[in-house]
């Protein structure tokens, strides 16, 4: 489970607000792998920071071969 840090980096008001988040991709030039980008604003001091984090998105379980389909 990701928790993201708990105050603004800048004025370490709680008051953030969550921007957005998006998935990563692997960058070979710069040696970075996979991960996920979250970024934050902070209320009252308008700062804006990103978090990232390793990324491996949770991957599914391969289907049981023989289980009944649910939906669609
Ligand atoms: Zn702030």
């Amino acid at each position: 489970m990701f928790v993201p840090d708990k105050t603004c980096p800048k004025c370490t008001s709680p008051q953030y607000k969550f921007r957005g988040r998006k998935p990563v991709d692997a960058n070979e030039k710069k040696g970075l792998h996979p991960g996920i980008e979250t970024k934050y604003q902070c209320g009252p001091c308008g700062h804006s920071w990103k978090v990232w984090v390793p990324g491996e998105l949770p991957t599914m379980p391969p289907a049981v071969s023989g289980a009944p389909v649910v939906g669609e």
